[in-house]
Formats: C-alpha cells, structure tokens, sequence
C-alpha cells in the first residue's frame, strides 16, 4: 500500500510504500487485529484487495468525483496505516495490546465541513454523537475542509485523514484512556463516560505524536501559518515551562499541555544524548502511564485532582525506570516540573524564577 511517511518537514510527509495487517478488507472498511478504520461516506471504496490509491491533493467538493473516491481510499488506507503504527509502538512497550479502537472517517460534516479530529467514549447526555459509540473508545476525523500549502507552492485539501500529526494525537487519546486513565473512566458505567479532557491528557498525546513522527514541530503543516514560537502551534521547542501554565476549567487543555509535552521531550533528548537510546524514555513513559492510572478504586474528587498533577505523572515515570530518573528529573526541572509539589505551587515557583530574572 501507499501512504505518507513523516519525514520532519511541514507537509503530509514522503508518498511511500508500506506494509498493513490486514484481517479484512469491506467496501468502506479497513478491518485490522487492533482497530477498524471506515469512512462513513459509504461507497465502495476497496475493489479487490490492492490498496494503492493517489492522495489526490486531499479531494475535496472541488476534486472530481474520481479523485475524490480516490483521496478518500487513500485516507482509509493511510489512517490504518497511521493507527496500526501508533497502536503498535504502544502495545510493544506496555507488552499488552490496547482495547480495540474504532476509526470513522467523514463525521460531523454538517451543517459546516469539519477538518479536525477528536476521541469520544460514549456519555448519556445529549450530543451531537452517534446514539452508539464503541465504550473502548472511537477516534472520529471530519471529511476536510478548507486548504493548506505544499512545498510546490499547489493547494491540498485538508482532509484530517491524511494528516499524521491528528491521527496520532487522537489516538494519544486512546492510550491515555486505557493506561492513565485521567478521568477515571473505568470506575464510571460503560455507558455513561466523560470525554473532558486534562492538560496532561492533551500533553501526552501531543509527545506521543513528536515521538511517532519524529519531529517536535508535530503541527507544522496545517499550523505552519502560526509562528513558531505561538503556543496556539503547539511546537514542542522553544521550551515552555511551567510559567506559561494557566490552569482551571476555562483554560484550553491543549495549551498546559504543551507545557507536559515540551518537558517530556527534552526528557527524551536528554536520555538519548546520554546513549541510553529513546525508546528507553518512551518505555518510561508508557509504564509509568500505566501504574499511575492503577492504584484508584473509587471514583472522588480527591482522585480526580491527584491524577491532573503533573508532578504525579513524573514520580510514576521516574519509578519505572530509575536507571534514567536522575536525567529525566533534570530536564523536567528545566521546565519547572520536579515531584510533589501541586501543578499551582510548580507554577507560582516558575513565575518567581521568571520575575527575577528579569529583576535583575
Ligand atoms: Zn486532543
């Protein structure tokens, strides 16, 4: 098959040839052994069992119908691609696979065409969400809209299914949800789950993508209008600390999250600099993830406190693997993060650095 392979540069990545476990292959459907991946559309996308498709600059209502069939076989194709990756990467370091994730592709598209993505577990309320959702959790992806440069200076259309950088982040999500489990989802019915997310939760999903593309300007192509230095780019260098946290309900978790994300990063950098080799950090990472959403039964207040704390998610990091504690604490310093202390005490200790310096 052929999808787009990351390669660091703002764009959708290098067109390549790439190998799928496939379990079955349905007119609108890529069946996998960990997630299934369908566009929504409907249609018959796959004839046969070949999956090489032309990404057709996105498709689009401005695309001819072949094209558009096209770029939307190839999104399907590149999303399970993407996902199998992902998920993968994950269930190799936590020796476990994750629960099975389900991928809709062309959701939300009305009344205004929608070129993002987002993780949903199912909740009683009203919502715009389909009356049933996966309670392992689905990752949906709009149809596309709007469009974005490339390097040749032509226009592609923004279809979240071939942009790398969003299927990952989303299924961050996923992995979030089942280790971590910020929100303590598990402890509420099945059926009844919150989808809110935590600055660590968008963080962590954020460093995960970085870490599976390989770059930690992860957005860099459909957010490559923002400069670098914008938040809002969510580009994991500069370094953002501590005293760029906010914090409370009304802050966009995106943004605290880069703050984790830039911290776990230079994490990274440091141990790899020190010969230990990256996927030592990510295994840290991963494993700490999973003993710090094991040890709540019940579902208060106090827990669902304890969980936002940065410095929490850190200990449980350095105790699964001390043999990198010493580098990983350093450069989490660096960022304003160290153990025990509350994400506002780490905060007003961050500014205070900050107001010195320039007092002096
Ligand atoms: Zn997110």
């Amino acid at each position: 098959m052929i999808v787009y392979l990351p390669d660091g540069r703002p764009w959708p990545g290098q067109l390549g040839e790439a190998a799928l476990d496939v379990l079955e292959l349905r007119p609108a459907e890529v069946v996998l052994p960990e997630a299934t991946v369908r566009d929504e559309r409907g249609g018959r996308l796959f004839n046969g069992s070949t999956l090489m498709f032309d990404p057709s600059a996105g498709g689009g209502p401005l695309a001819d119908a072949v094209a558009d069939q096209q770029a939307r076989a190839f999104g399907v194709t590149n999303t399970a691609f993407h996902v199998q990756r992902a998920l993968r990467f994950a269930s190799a370091l936590l020796g476990h696979p994750l629960p099975r994730l389900l991928v809709r592709i062309g959701m939300h598209d009305q009344p205004r065409r929608w070129r993002g993505g987002h993780y949903r577990l199912p909740r009683s309320s009203l919502t715009d969400e389909p009356a049933t959702l996966s309670s392992a959790g689905e990752v949906h992806l709009g149809g596309g809209a709007g469009f974005l440069p490339t390097p040749d200076g032509s226009r592609y259309f923004h279809a979240p299914a071939h942009n790398a950088a969003i299927i990952c982040h989303e299924v961050g999500h996923h992995l979030c949800r089942h280790t971590a489990d910020f929100r303590l989802n598990r402890l509420r019915p099945p059926e009844n789950q919150t989808n809110r997310k935590i600055a660590l939760d968008e963080g962590t999903a954020d460093v995960l993508t970085a870490i599976l593309l390989g770059t930690p300007d992860i957005y860099g192509w459909h957010r490559g209008t923002l400069a670098e230095g914008d938040q809002r780019r969510r580009k994991l260098q500069p370094r953002w600390t501590m005293a760029h946290f906010v914090g409370g309900r009304d802050q966009d978790p995106h943004a605290d999250g880069t703050v984790w994300a830039s911290a776990c990063w230079s994490a990274r950098e440091r141990v790899t600099a020190t010969g230990a080799g990256a996927a030592r950090f990510d295994a840290a990472l991963l494993r700490g993830m999973e003993s710090a959403g094991a040890d709540a039964d019940r579902l208060t207040e106090d827990a669902l406190i304890q969980r936002r704390q940065f410095s929490r998610l850190l200990s449980a990091i350095t105790q699964a693997d001390p043999g990198i504690a010493p580098v990983v604490l350093a450069a989490m310093a660096e960022h304003g993060i160290r153990p025990d202390a509350s994400n506002a005490a780490l905060e007003d200790a961050a500014r205070a650095v900050l107001t010195g310096e320039v007092g002096r």
